[in-house]
């Protein structure tokens, strides 16, 4: 058992009463009025690098996902929800903040933790008597970048690293397998059963339980049957190792081949996909469905070579931006509902505290999605997103509106634009001199000014420490291909 489990911090509870007596139902269509009844749990989960196209309840061949399908089939389905990045630091922190990359300041190793000043999703839950608690299969959800916020209880399940307290804010014991371990093990057994198990024994309703899913990440090695499952007529070199240094992957490599990582990819997302099952079907047990709220949700997807890259990290086209977001909460959200109206990571906070009827987070400039659930005044605000990575040389801005997606190159010093009802593969970019013309092009300058003026105007932080990652950090980060030498 490679799983740490460390308390960070045990908060005092607040009294829950208030929250008890405050629970009044946003509207009759997604929330029936419900007097005085139990606050709602919630139960979130990330799927780090899941591609929303490779789930079979948004249409994919393969029947990867069947119990997240279950989850769609009582709930609502997001067709169109983007992150605000892609990769996982940032991202995690905008679904947590409701704020965009560069005003949450959190999107990279060496800048500093997020703003003491500034309120997580955790935060708000803990504050208003939730029990809170997660559980994290990823380097970058490490305490140090503030993801530990809010949480009474914050757990380490990356099965491929040792022992590890996040309380030193360092790791520790690391040994020099962990580096090949990350790509090897399968985290999924020890994350579900840690979460199972602390539903089963140590919850206390209300909760706010937050999952972060790591085995779709690559290296795509899933363990058997979910190895073959794909493709099991398969016989060439392609194990799904080394995804980030194999010289056998690269863009010119063989169709063959590159259906057989897709085919592994598949494989993970399938075996992930199980192990949803055995959640709920613990949920059922435990009798928690019925007033539990899912958020199915992710950081961002992944690159086959769409657009000559692969992983992530890179660029801000649709198969890394574009994530899955499923709601369900029987009797209070409709059944089998697909909303097709354009919906943001940043969103989130402002949606999830609304149906559960918590105070508003006002420092975040997302929008609540219940609207768009409802079907009422449809506004499909644009979706903005960044990348900066100081170790890539990569610095792009884009927004993304039903009809165009604008891409602006910061080093680069250039634009593209794609007509996303016409080339939604955007591999044909509109030409230079309709740029400037295009309704986008004027929306993305928007949202960059108003990035600029939200930076400048929100709480400063007055005590800022860089992140603190020693060497063997750092040096697993290099391995997952996220830090260069
Ligand atoms: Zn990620």
């Amino acid at each position: 058992m490679h799983r740490a489990r460390y308390q960070i911090i045990k908060a005092r509870k607040q009294v829950a009463l208030a929250l008890a007596l405050t629970l009044i139902l946003v509207t009759s269509t997604c929330s029936p009025p419900e007097p005085a009844g139990k606050p709602v749990n919630v139960l979130m989960i990330s799927f780090d690098t899941l591609r929303p196209d490779h789930l079979s309840c948004y249409g994919y061949t393969r029947q990867t996902s069947p119990n997240l399908d279950a989850i769609a089939q009582r709930g609502v389905l997001f067709e169109n929800f983007y992150s605000s990045t892609s990769w996982t630091l940032p991202a995690h922190m905008a679904m947590f903040t409701g704020l965009p990359d560069s005003v949450h300041g959190v999107y990279d190793n060496d800048v500093p933790a997020l703003d003491p000043n500034r309120t997580t999703l955790a935060q708000q839950f803990q504050a208003a008597g939730y029990t809170t608690a997660g559980f994290v299969t990823g380097p970058y959800l490490h305490p140090a970048f503030g993801f530990d916020r809010g949480f009474d209880e914050y757990f380490n399940c990356m099965a491929y690293m040792e022992t590890q307290d996040f309380r030193d804010r360092r790791f520790r014991r690391f040994s020099n397998n962990t580096h090949a371990e990350s790509h090897r093990a399968a985290t999924n057994p020890t994350l579900f059963s840690a979460a199972t198990n602390w539903l089963q024994q140590q919850r206390t309703e209300p909760f706010f339980l937050f999952m972060h899913v790591w085995d779709v990440h690559y290296d795509f090695t899933p363990p058997p049957p979910f190895d073959r499952k794909f493709d099991p007529d398969y016989s060439g070199v392609i194990t799904g190792m080394n995804f980030a240094s194999s010289p056998d992957i690269h863009p010119a490599m063989a169709k063959r081949d590159l259906d057989h990582l897709i085919a592994l990819y598949d494989g993970e997302i399938a075996c992930t996909d199980e192990f949803v099952g055995k959640l709920m079907s613990q949920m059922d047990r435990l009798g928690l469905t019925e007033n539990t709220l899912i958020v199915i949700t992710a950081d961002h997807g992944e690159e086959f070579f769409e657009h000559g890259r692969k992983g992530h990290q890179w660029t801000l086209f649709e198969e890394v931006l574009r994530i899955p977001l499923i709601l369900s909460w029987p009797g209070h959200l409709p059944q089998g509902k697909r909303v097709t109206e354009q919906g943001r990571i940043i969103d989130l906070v402002a949606t999830i505290t609304e149906l559960c009827s918590l105070p508003p987070n006002t420092e975040t400039i997302g929008t609540s999605l219940v609207a768009a659930i409802e079907g009422t005044g449809a506004r499909n605000l644009p979706v903005y997103a960044e990348l900066d990575v100081a170790d890539h040389p990569v610095s792009l801005r884009a927004i993304r509106t039903p009809e165009y997606k604008l891409i602006w190159d910061n080093l680069g010093q250039r634009f593209k634009l794609f007509d996303m009802q016409l080339d939604p593969q955007e591999t044909n970019p509109l030409p230079t001199e309709s740029i400037h013309a295009a309704p986008a092009f004027a929306s993305l300058q928007d949202w960059m000014g108003r990035m600029k003026e939200l930076t400048a105007t929100l709480p400063r932080h007055t005590g800022r420490a860089p992140v603190d990652l020693d060497d063997q950090t750092l040096q697993q980060l290099k391995g997952l291909g996220y830090i260069s030498d």
